[in-house]
Order: C-alpha cells, then sequence, then structure tokens
C-alpha cells in the first residue's frame, strides 16, 4: 500500500477487530472514533460539522483573557506564568484571549494539549509562540498555571454501564448490518457503579468520563501545587444524572453515533457536578458552574459588543446577532456551562457570585 492511499474505514477496521476478538466496549469505539475524526480534519467553522464559541465571536475569547489577567493581577502578579489550552481547535481563543489579556501586562508563556496534527498547523499559523504537548505532564512545573478548555471534554470517550436483571454491565459495541449497536457486556461490573446509585431499575445507564475525571484530576493537582486558575466551558449538567448522552454531530447535523465511525465527532454531556467533587479533593478551590450567557453577561459582554458596533457601524448588527449566540437561552447560553477552578491561596475570580 502507498502512504498516499486512504486510510481505511474506520467502520471496517471495528469489525474485523470485532470479529477477532468479540465486541468492543462503547468507550473503545467513541476513543478510536473521535481519533480519526479529528486527527485528519479541521471540523470547525460553517464549512465544517459544528461551530464553538470562540468561532463566533472574538468577544468569547477576549473576555476569558480578562478574567485571567484579572484573577492573576489579584493574586500578586505571579511570574512565570503559563497559558495552558487543551484542545485549543484553531487557535482562535488563544489568540484573542492572549491579545486581550496584554493589555493588562499578562504575558504568559503559552502551551497547547492538542493530539490532531492537522489542527497543531492551523494552531501554529495562529499563535506562533505556542509549545505543544500530548498531554499535561510535560508542561512547566514551576509557576501558577491558567489552563482554559472549550468543548475539549465533551470530545473523550465515556464508558457507559447498564443495569440488566444480572447485575450492571458495561455497554459493548458489535456490527448489525450497515452500522453498529449496543449490547449488554459479559462481565459482571457492579463494583464500577457507586453504591447509591446500583439499586437501579433495569436499563438504566450510568455514563462516566475517565478522560474527563483524569484531566481535572492532574489540572487541580497542578493548580494546588504551582497556582493558577482554570476555566472549563462545555454543555453538560451540574446534577449527576441517569441516560446516555452520547451524540454525534456532522456538517451541523445531528446524525447516527453508529454509523460510519471516524466521520462525525461523538460528543457527551459532561459531568460537571463530579468533576468538581474531583478537583476539591485534590484541595483545589471549587469557584462554581454557572450557566455561559449569566458568566459571559457578569464579565461585560453587553458592553464590549456595544464598544466594538462603535468601532465598526456597519458591522452593529453581525456583533448583536453574535452576542446572542452566545448568550440567548434557548442558544448557547444555558446549555453550556463555566466551571471555575483556581488554587487554594488564589481570589475568586469574576463571574461566578452574582
Ligand atoms: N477549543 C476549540 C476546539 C474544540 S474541538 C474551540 O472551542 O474551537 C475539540 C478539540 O480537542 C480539538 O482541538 C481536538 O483536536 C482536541 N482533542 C480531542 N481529543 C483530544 C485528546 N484526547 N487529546 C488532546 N486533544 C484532543
Amino acid at each position: 500500500m502507498s502512504e498516499t492511499a486512504p486510510a481505511e474505514p474506520l467502520g471496517q477496521i471495528f469489525r474485523r477487530l470485532i470479529g477477532a476478538t468479540g465486541p468492543i466496549s462503547l468507550m473503545h469505539y467513541m476513543g478510536e472514533s473521535n481519533a480519526r475524526y479529528y486527527a485528519s480534519r479541521d471540523p470547525l467553522g460553517s464549512a465544517g460539522d459544528f461551530v464553538t464559541a470562540p468561532e463566533i465571536s472574538q468577544m468569547f475569547g477576549e473576555l476569558i483573557g480578562l478574567w485571567l489577567a484579572d484573577i492573576w493581577i489579584k493574586a500578586g502578579r505571579e511570574q512565570p506564568v503559563h497559558y495552558v489550552e487543551l484542545g485549543p481547535g484553531r487557535g482562535t481563543l488563544a489568540a484573542d484571549a492572549l491579545r486581550a489579556a496584554r493589555r493588562y501586562g499578562l504575558e504568559p508563556g503559552v502551551h497547547f494539549v492538542e493530539s490532531s496534527t492537522a489542527l497543531k498547523d492551523v494552531q501554529l499559523a495562529t499563535v506562533p509562540g505556542a509549545q505543544w504537548h500530548h498531554d499535561l505532564s510535560t508542561v512547566p512545573l514551576y509557576g501558577p498555571v491558567l489552563v482554559v478548555a472549550n468543548e475539549f471534554l465533551d470530545a473523550l470517550p465515556v464508558r457507559q454501564l447498564v443495569k440488566t436483571p444480572d447485575g450492571w454491565r458495561e455497554r459493548m459495541v458489535v456490527p448489525e448490518g450497515e452500522r453498529f449497536v449496543c449490547i449488554a457486556g459479559s462481565q459482571p461490573m457492579d463494583a464500577a457503579v457507586p453504591e447509591a446509585r446500583r439499586a437501579a431499575p433495569d436499563g438504566t445507564i450510568i455514563e462516566t468520563c475517565p478522560g474527563a475525571a483524569a484531566t481535572i484530576y492532574e489540572v487541580a493537582g497542578r493548580l494546588t501545587e504551582q497556582g493558577g486558575a482554570a476555566l472549563f466551558i462545555d454543555y453538560g449538567h451540574d446534577r449527576i444524572r441517569d441516560g446516555s448522552t452520547l451524540q454525534a454531530v456532522r456538517a451541523h447535523l445531528k446524525v447516527d453515533p453508529f454509523v460510519n465511525p471516524g466521520e462525525a465527532d461523538l460528543t457527551a454531556h459532561v459531568d460537571f457536578a463530579t468533576l468538581a467533587s474531583i478537583a476539591q479533593s485534590r484541595g483545589c478551590k471549587w469557584l462554581g458552574t454557572v450557566p455561559q450567557g449569566r458568566w459571559l453577561r457578569e464579565l461585560g459582554i453587553e458592553a464590549r459588543a456595544e464598544a466594538l458596533s462603535q468601532v465598526a457601524p456597519q458591522h452593529a448588527g453581525a456583533v448583536r446577532t453574535a452576542m446572542e449566540r452566545l448568550i440567548g437561552e434557548g442558544q448557547m447560553g444555558a446549555l453550556f456551562k463555566v466551571m471555575g477552578l483556581a488554587a487554594p491561596g488564589w481570589p475568586d475570580g469574576a463571574g461566578f457570585h452574582g
């Protein structure tokens, strides 16, 4: 096979693997699908599969930059300081945030944690001074870290457990005709279910995200050790609940996650309640988990939109539309949440108590 031959469809690889060794876990299915999906393309923007907040308006990244500068100044302007972004996409958020932060004297070293080679190329053009990492372990161990992650945790693979008449089982994936379907695995998984949730009706599904838990564990540990603050922005819930939230998006439409793996973006809702308790268990401050719309309003998005409109009145309509998408209740304002974390000795940061 020549090096330029198109990659074998992931669905075909899954069929072969399952044929040889048996069903694969849903977590394996989602992890491999997203690794394939992100490795080979830039999925963002109107010509791609989905649009994220920083791609809607520069105001989003700017307000994040101001939040970071504000908390860093109030904490005593400690140096060296590092801006660390997880899954930076096109680098748009970082570019907007760093430009805004610089006006307040915050000029951190820039570290990107990114697994996609295709997106790394785009980020290199947007933020030429950045350093890249495969995971957080190689990010500097000295000096406060200012961590930002927008729509990163939702792309990490989830594990699903289902209650059957024989007890709890992991949800596994097998082919069925042209698509894939979930079945209950054969191994008992009762020990993986918290005791308080074990006695549930048959058919109940519990979803966990070990990758998100590990990320928060690591970030919270770094904040406690090194100082700093973190913002995790994603769609999700702030109360523990049951059910599958796995979904797939392609060309701005919801599609079946079990058809054409690797060709659509697979995501799941972020369980902010669990993540907040993990952060606190590491001695880190949980500032709160608030709706994105409320947080952006508290940070002054309306005044920022007004200022932009005065500078360029011809864009006033577009600025207002973008703001509505970011803060509107029926749009991103309520479904998306902002979770703030800070080092024990750091201030509370803007927008979390109002
Ligand atoms: N934050 C950006 C992009 C969101 S898309 C924005 O808001 O526009 C998800 C991002 O996470 C992409 O950059 C993707 O390549 C990256 N990503 C997904 N899984 C990852 C993993 N396991 N490790 C590192 N980066 C990952």
